[in-house]
């Protein structure tokens, strides 16, 4: 009985994006010309005032620990932002800042947990989800966002999907990895059955600033009060600041589940990184014009990717809405074949892209959607330009 290992842990599915990423990068070490669409993080730089502002925090000595669940002050930073931005009222003792939106949205899962608990993922999801809530005990149970819908779930589809095990429902709008974004009127009859039902939602909402167009954000907390007091609200600063490495997530939920929280962050990792919230702080309160910028950029892009993928041939994708993906139907692609051989699946396609067309672009099994791939569009305008080419002469040759 000695040397064996963690069930738990030998239970988790290594992600299935770093190896299509890895083998992206193992090319170009080679000095192949690739192009990578499995890109999950904004292609800019962290804004120069944020930089400037870490590396006053270091020169200064704000060096040590600080309060586990984050500073006062940065805490109060995201009240306010929760307050404008969301319209969410959260207190400084109902935020707690972790190591990254993946650390806030883990410590919420063993904040609410028990073993057996089942949680409502709306499929396609962000491949983490499941993984994390087996990691904290929890049954991950999956219902499906039809394509008539937007790849959506209805609040009817939550309905059937309960049962008495049911402890919360994961809802990420703009969603990772289709960018649609759920409507108020849909999220009030989803917090229509949360309230009845009497669940938490857990509201990922990492892209928050990444909308487009005439599209505006809502916060299902922010609908009324009986729904605000069962939802915990997650975002972070990696995709809106272009700050994936700095490690500052936070989240806005009762006060019990922020001590709860703050006391399992407490033992597990301490506070975030000092330098990472002063950088933080200066990103919430300072000038907001390159997140501006960032988002004019990444519309473009959008605007151009989804025009050329619409006219290429057995493929199908809808008009992404937020975040920076574009999510396409290949199940036309895939019935094809291929130098003589049956294509069969999304992975496959994937295979033969990056082996023939020196492109790489994610398959979407693991995020709980075969026969769709995900594009990102947080790399430059010039690659997109290259890779679609790449991309269409694939298809054209099918
Ligand atoms: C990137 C991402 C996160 C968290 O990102 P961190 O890098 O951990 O801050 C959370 N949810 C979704 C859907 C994401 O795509």
């Amino acid at each position: 009985m000695s040397l064996t290992l963690s069930k738990k842990a030998q239970a988790v599915k290594p992600s299935s994006t770093l190896a299509i990423t890895a083998k992206a990068k193992e090319m170009r070490a080679q000095g192949i010309d690739v192009v990578g669409f499995g890109a999950g993080e904004p292609d800019f730089n962290t804004p120069e005032n944020v930089c400037d502002s870490a590396i006053s925090a270091i020169k200064e000595g704000f060096t040590k620990y600080t309060p586990a669940s984050g500073t006062n002050e940065l805490k109060e930073a995201i009240c306010k932002k929760f307050k404008e931005f969301n319209g969410i009222d959260y207190a400084p003792n109902q935020i707690v800042i972790s190591n990254g939106g993946k650390h806030s949205l883990s410590n919420v899962f063993d904040a609410i947990l028990n073993p057996g608990d089942e949680v409502i993922i709306p499929a396609p999801y962000w491949l983490s989800y499941p993984e994390m809530v087996k990691l904290s005990d929890g049954v991950p149970v999956t219902i499906v966002g039809e394509r008539e819908n937007g790849y959506k779930v209805t609040a009817s589809q939550v309905q059937d999907a309960i049962t008495p095990k049911t402890k919360a429902l994961i809802l990420n709008t703009p969603s990772n990895p289709t960018g649609m974004i759920y409507e108020e009127e849909e999220l009030r009859k989803i917090a229509d059955v949360v309230v009845k039902n009497d669940i938490y939602v857990v509201a990922d909402e990492m892209y928050e600033y990444l909308i487009y167009g005439e599209e505006k954000h809502v916060s299902i907390a922010s609908l009324h009060e009986e729904i605000y007091k069962r939802t915990i609200t997650c975002s972070g600063l990696s995709k809106s600041y272009a700050m994936t490495g700095w490690r500052i997530g936070y989240t806005g939920s009762s006060v019990e589940i922020a001590k709860l929280m703050g006391s399992v962050q407490s033992h597990a990792t301490s506070n975030p990184n000092s330098i990472a919230q002063k950088a933080a702080l200066e990103a919430l309160t300072g000038p907001q014009d390159t997140v501006d910028n960032m988002r004019e950029e990444f519309n473009k892009r959008r605007v151009y990717m989804y025009e050329r993928v619409s006219k290429m041939p057995h493929v199908y994708l809808l008009e992404p809405k937020g975040a920076f993906y574009v999510f396409i139907d290949v199940s036309k692609a895939v019935e094809k074949t291929y130098k003589g051989e049956a294509i069969n699946s999304a992975a496959r396609l994937a295979e033969i892209l990056l082996a023939d067309y020196n492109t790489a672009v994610v398959p979407c099994a693991d995020f709980g959607f075969p026969n769709h791939i995900r594009l990102s569009y947080a790399i430059s305008m010039e690659q997109i330009e290259k890779g679609l080419d790449r991309f269409e002469s694939f298809l054209k040759s099918l």
